[in-house]
């Protein structure tokens, strides 16, 4: 996918920490991020790379991540995309590229501060396999937050996966974590739920978060949707199985209504015309109709999952010999 790459210019030790950074016309905010970026990591004192990926910028992103690239050749890698794919795609081929043993995903609009990277590390160090971030004092206006939050609601409900902000993005992980997601094949989907599901132990901490300073945000409401609908059906057959409840009741419904006109028929005489007794056998039909609907629907979730390619399962710790 990537049609570009700039390499690092020469053997570095390899990095310890690798920071991912989705990148979607950004000009304004990437001289700055790179600056506090670098200033930040090298003061932790471990080997680290920065891996920026342009999601098919139209702007100066790639020619700001090339002058980056010149300046600090042995941090700064990029990768680019030649359209818009997605951030989630993005950070994708950053994991992929990525050599580290801890790896920590970054918007690149600087709500996220850099300098939070050291608390999300030592975090990981106390042996968390992963780290998310919650956006305490959240800076976004209204109309972003209550939809957030009613995600957030919502998806922790659906998919069973407790995270306490799904858009918060400042996220570090252990690279096995990040080996199980790269062994995925699907095409859309939600990175730090993805993580959530190859981690054993995860926990989140409280980051800062500042107001969108240059630029505006990416997502159109569209964009959001579909991003919400990767994740809803990505990680959860309740939709269609909800389907399937609906033809259960209302053919159950059709059912006790046929049941109730015939004793009522005996008892008290026919309604008029049997437009009722009509009504029940319709609504049997249309709920076996329905629950048909769900059944295929079911199936075609579950060539979904096949399709997917997500490890089965990811070994924690084997005792004895390994085969
Ligand atoms: N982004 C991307 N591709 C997209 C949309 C966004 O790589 O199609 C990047 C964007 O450059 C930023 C991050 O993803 O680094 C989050 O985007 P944004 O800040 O616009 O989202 P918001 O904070 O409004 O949720
Ligand atoms: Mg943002």
């Amino acid at each position: 996918m990537p049609n570009q790459v700039l390499p690092l210019s020469k053997p570095t030790p390899a990095p310890e920490i690798t920071v991912v950074i989705p990148v979607f016309n950004e000009e304004d905010n990437l001289g700055e991020l790179g600056e506090r970026l670098v200033r930040t990591l090298t003061a932790m004192g471990r080997p680290y790379e920065i891996i920026f990926v342009d999601d098919g910028s139209t702007d100066r992103s790639w020619q700001l991540l090339t002058d980056l690239n010149g300046q600090y050749p042995q941090y700064i890698r990029a990768l680019q995309f030649h359209r818009n794919f997605g951030q989630h795609q993005a950070i994708f081929a950053g994991f992929q590229a990525a050599r580290g043993r801890v790896m920590v995903t970054l918007d690149a609009d600087l709500q996220n501060p850099p300098e939070e990277i050291p608390r999300l590390v030592a975090k990981l160090d106390e042996g968390y396999d992963t780290v998310g971030g919650w956006r305490e004092n959240r800076q976004d206006s209204i109309f972003r937050r209550l939809p957030s939050q009613l995600v957030n609601y919502v998806m922790s409900r659906v998919t069973g996966i407790k995270l306490r902000d799904y858009g918060c993005m400042l996220r570090a992980y252990r690279r096995e974590v990040v080996d199980s997601i790269n062994r995925c094949q699907e095409s859309s989907s939600f990175i730090p739920a993805l993580a959530n599901l190859f981690s054993h132990r995860v926990t989140e901490i409280p980051v800062g978060h500042a107001e969108r300073e240059r630029g505006t945000s990416k997502y159109s409401l569209i964009k959001l949707l579909r991003l919400n609908f990767d994740l809803m059906t990505g990680f959860s057959n309740l939709p269609i199985h909800l389907v399937g409840f609906m033809g259960v009741a209302i053919a159950l419904l059709g059912f006790f209504l046929g049941l109730f006109l015939f004793i009522r028929r005996i008892f008290v005489g026919p309604e008029v015309e049997g437009v009722f007794t009509l009504f029940a056998i319709l609504f049997v039909f249309v709920g076996l109709n329905t629950l048909g609907l769900a059944l295929i629907g079911e199936y075609v979730g579950r060539i979904y999952r096949e399709v997917r390619g997500r490890p089965r399962f990811v070994i924690r710790q084997t005792l004895g010999p390994e085969s």
